[in-house]
């Protein structure tokens, strides 16, 4: 008998209808003899919903009542969908992230999950029903209930099923796979039958919303095979392992991109290194997530540092130089909002040079600016207007031979 771990996501769970037909498909696993966890998102836009219900009381609510908030959208799908598999004649149990023993760090809207105590949703596997857990929740050590970040219910799968030591975890979505880039902007996308947790996870982390970061993190971590399929069409989707020894001949993977990005300059940095680490501690403290840093020695000691950062940290970002500025020791700073970024993924990068440069030169070939720059064994970002965030991604799509090519796709 196997143990699995089933995710299905907004779309999948939109209306009552497809809760339905999520129940059929979990039935199908049940009736294979499997021992089945199901992991649900809220349904279709409510977490977006509930967002803008709260944009309408408060611009900046606390943090904490926004996960109190967030929160509650899945619970409304666990329930509904654990009704719907009842009404099938298949017993059926729905946890909450606290009931289910979901540990978290104490930081809400982005917290990790630390423990994951299974001991509750295995003896109810051993009952013969099946389990239903909201995903993007979890609780802390004091009783505060957390979420993992927007699309954070891919993690809470993976994680369960790492903490339940599941033969497979799938991720069922509303396209077939992984493409080659995001196929609702990017009509030439192609399906990968395959790809590496590496390069999975640096797809995800540049941007490619079709799973968590974190997610990744922990299959890879753990070694738990991951799928990605459609909850709505019936074809093999894209599997996520460790070696991928297929289609060795594409370079370039995958282009990733992402919007509302800021830039922000700080000029006249004194006192160097020390400096600089002060700075990036206080924003750490605040849970800023700098990405792209780019430090320059002018004259004598002074330096000046551009680093990126999500919009949505810039009024925090703000508020601490500001408050710091004495202490940190630089004159003043700058920001520059409405940038985007792209990338470029693939681990063929770490044999073939020239990849960054071919890179550059079709975003300038195409009068496109780049801005900043970060590179790895495995990828190429670039921060440039935003404006021209999805031309830059299709001509570098078209360019690194993306559009056409026979993917490994079963
Ligand atoms: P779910 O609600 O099922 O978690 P998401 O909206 O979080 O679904 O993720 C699926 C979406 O991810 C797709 O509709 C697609 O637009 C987007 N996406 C971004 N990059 C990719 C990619 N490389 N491959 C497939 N989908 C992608
Ligand atoms: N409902 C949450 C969101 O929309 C979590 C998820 O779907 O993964 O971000
Ligand atoms: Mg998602």
């Amino acid at each position: 008998m196997a143990r699995i771990v089933l995710k299905f996501g907004g779309t999948s769970v939109g209306d009552t209808d497809r809760i339905k037909n999520t129940a059929n498909r979990i039935i199908d696993e049940k009736k294979k003899g499997n021992q089945v966890v199901v992991v649900v998102s809220a349904m279709g836009k409510t977490t977006d919903q509930l967002v803008n219900l709260s944009k309408e009381i408060s611009a900046y609510p606390s943090k904490r009542e926004m996960d109190m908030l967030l929160s509650t959208g899945e619970q409304i799908t666990i329930s509904l969908l654990s009704m719907a598999l009842a009404e099938q004649g298949h017993p059926a149990i729905s946890f909450t992230g606290w009931q289910a023993n979901i540990q978290t760090e104490n930081i809400h809207g982005n917290a990790r999950i630390i423990d994951i105590n299974p001991k509750k949703i295995t003896n109810h596997l051993q009952n013969d029903q099946i389990v239903i857990v909201a995903g993007f929740q979890g609780v802390t050590n004091d009783s505060e209930i957390t979420t993992l970040g927007r699309g954070g219910s891919d993690t809470t799968a993976v994680a369960l099923a790492a903490a339940l030591k599941a033969d497979k975890c799938v991720i069922y979505t509303d396209v077939t796979g992984v493409y080659t880039s995001d196929p609702r902007y990017i009509p030439h996308a192609r399906k990968l039958g395959a790809i590496s947790y590496d390069e999975m996870l640096e797809l995800a982390n540049l941007g490619a919303g079709v799973l968590h970061a974190r997610a990744v993190e922990f299959a890879k971590n753990y070694q738990i095979p991951l799928e990605v399929c459609s909850s709505l069409v019936r074809e093999s989707g894209t599997i996520i392992e460790e070696e991928v020894t297929v289609e060795k001949s594409l370079i370039v993977r995958g282009v990733a991109f992402e919007d509302q990005i800021t830039r922000i300059t700080i000029f006249g940095l004194k006192n160097g290194f020390k400096n600089l680490s002060s700075i990036f501690t206080k924003l750490a403290k605040q849970n800023i997530n700098v990405d792209i840093i780019i430090q320059n020695q002018t004259e004598g000691e002074n330096t000046y540092l551009s680093f990126s950062i999500k919009n949505d940290d810039l009024r925090d970002t703000i508020e601490i130089l500001e408050q710091n500025q004495e202490s940190l020791g630089f004159d003043n700073f700058e920001y520059e909002s409405g940038l985007a970024k792209v990338s470029i993924i693939g681990s063929g990068m770490i044999s073939n040079p020239g990849v960054a440069a071919k890179m550059f030169d079709i975003l300038s070939m195409n009068n496109i600016e780049i801005k900043m720059v970060s590179t790895s064994e495995i990828k190429v970002s670039t921060v440039i207007e935003e404006k021209y965030m999805i031309q830059a991604s299709q001509v570098l799509h078209t360019a690194f031979e993306l559009d056409k090519v026979e993917l490994d796709v079963k």
